[in-house]
């Protein structure tokens, strides 16, 4: 009797576990008008054409000032695995920079060298238009891309979520009621940052050894991997938008590669379905909010001087360019007139790379969160015999739930097997206690 008491207990604490995974087919997006499958589907081409795009030594050259001080608190950290080896930046020396950069060299350093006239995260003046990414000062170098993949560094601890936390709370508008209540341009912001930290999470993972990173800090909040969808989506949009002066501008470096880079740019605007993605989200519901573009510029640039509060070099080349793709794609949707839109080299290289970013996302998103739930079912049919919590928690590389981040289930399943040894003891318990992370931010 006892046996078939524990045994039931079990099975709905699997159950409990069972349901914070699910594949996001036929999903919508939200806030968007597409299906998670459509842009899987146009995804599996976007991903081919990019991966060649960014090879290439006009887009895997980016500019880059990653060595500014971070002007908001005291910031010594040094990073990382290897004593700090794995967030070394390898910077171009001049004969690998290509001539079409070194003429725009003497350019006057952008307004970024000021002081800050105060020491919290706001306090920007006016007369930045224009430049939606802290990134390029005087001090900036130029770095291969491919010298310096965006990967697992070891930056972690209370320095890393120090940034992370800023970026959230400097930036919320000054709203603090769940996201799903709240204005569609606050949400769309929340999107962008919280995408932005999913596609970091996502690098990290990359290798794939780090599955369970994935599972906890991502699979287990559906609205976080939506939000990798939907910036991909916007993205996608401001490149079509900007696609006649994409088009127009001259990428040669000299070599015979030229021609491919135009090659593939034609390739990817004629992707099927890009269309589709393009106009799956309507910016135009965004753009036409009277002072927005000003006010989501300033805290775009807000957010891009707290990277520099990051300890960690490497991460900091990559928060940058995506930072810059992500205000690139901005800057494109909130212009007037796409034929009178100018870009800079850097802007067009952070945008296209920023797409393929949030392209191998997507992608690895459909495979591992396959993998995972494939790998539950497989555990739900199979395991009733062994202690499913144990087993969760203590997975591969012993990643787990952040405190922050202990969901309900979870409580619950402790609650549950807790249930299961005082039965079996024949004792009066304790009741196991967990704090929750609301899933729908
Ligand atoms: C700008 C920046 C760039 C970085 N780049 C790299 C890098 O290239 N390589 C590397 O190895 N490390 C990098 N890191 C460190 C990495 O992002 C993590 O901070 C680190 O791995 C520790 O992770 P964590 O589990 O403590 O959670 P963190 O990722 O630090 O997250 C803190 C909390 O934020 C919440 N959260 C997490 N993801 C989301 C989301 N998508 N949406 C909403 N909320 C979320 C969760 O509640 C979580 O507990 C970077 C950090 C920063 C600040």
């Amino acid at each position: 009797m006892m046996k078939v008491r524990s045994g039931a207990l079990v099975l709905l604490c699997l159950v409990v576990f069972s349901v914070q995974l699910e594949r996001l087919c036929g999903q919508h997006v939200d806030d968007a008008v597409c299906v998670v499958d459509d842009a899987d589907a146009a995804n599996a081409d976007v991903i081919q054409v990019l991966s060649n795009l960014v090879k290439t030594k006009y887009f895997r050259t980016f500019k880059v000032d990653y060595l500014r001080e971070c002007p908001f608190w005291e910031s010594d950290f040094q990073c990382g695995i290897d004593g700090g080896g794995a967030c070394h930046v390898s910077e171009c020396d001049d004969a690998e920079i290509p001539l079409i950069f070194q003429e725009c060299k003497d350019v006057p350093a952008s307004p970024w060298g000021r002081v800050i006239p105060e020491a919290g995260v706001h306090g920007w003046a006016d007369g930045d238009n224009g430049v939606w990414c802290d990134c390029e000062g005087s001090d900036a170098v130029y770095i291969d891309l491919l010298k310096n993949p965006d990967s697992f560094t070891g930056y972690s601890g209370q320095d890393a979520t120090r940034v992370w936390m800023a970026l959230y709370n400097e930036n919320c508008f000054g709203d603090t009621t769940s996201i799903e209540e709240q204005c569609l341009e606050n949400r769309v912001f929340y999107r962008l940052i919280s995408s932005f930290h999913g596609i970091t999470t996502m690098s990290i993972c990359k290798d794939g050894e780090r599955l369970d990173m994935f599972k906890w800090r991502l699979a287990m909040f559906p609205d976080r991997l939506k939000n990798i969808y939907f910036t991909y989506l916007v993205l996608i949009n401001a490149a079509t938008k900007a696609q006649e002066t994409i088009s127009a501008m001259d990428m040669s470096v000299g070599t015979a590669e030229d021609v491919k880079v135009k090659e593939f740019i034609d390739e990817f605007y004629a992707i099927d379905g890009l269309a589709e993605l393009a106009g799956a989200f309507n910016f135009d519901d965004i753009k036409s909010i009277s002072g927005l573009e000003q006010e989501y510029m300033h805290k775009w640039q807000n957010i891009s001087r707290v990277v520099d509060c990051t300890g960690c070099e490497k991460c900091k080349i990559h928060a940058k360019l995506t930072l810059l793709g992500i205000g690139t794609g901005l800057k494109i949707l909130f212009s007037d007139d796409s034929t009178d839109l100018s870009l800079k080299h850097n802007e067009v290289i952070a945008l296209f790379n920023t797409i393929y970013k949030y392209s191998e996302s997507v992608a690895l998103i459909h495979d591992w969160l396959d993998f995972l739930v494939s790998q539950e079912e497989e555990t739900e049919s199979t395991q009733l015999e062994t202690d499913p919590v144990i087993e969760e928690l203590g997975a591969a590389d012993g990643y787990g739930p952040a405190p922050d981040s202990l969901v309900i289930p979870v409580m619950l399943g402790g609650m549950m097997l807790t249930g299961v040894l005082i039965a079996g003891l024949k004792h009066a318990g304790r009741r196991g206690r967990g704090r929750g992370e609301k899933k729908s931010q």
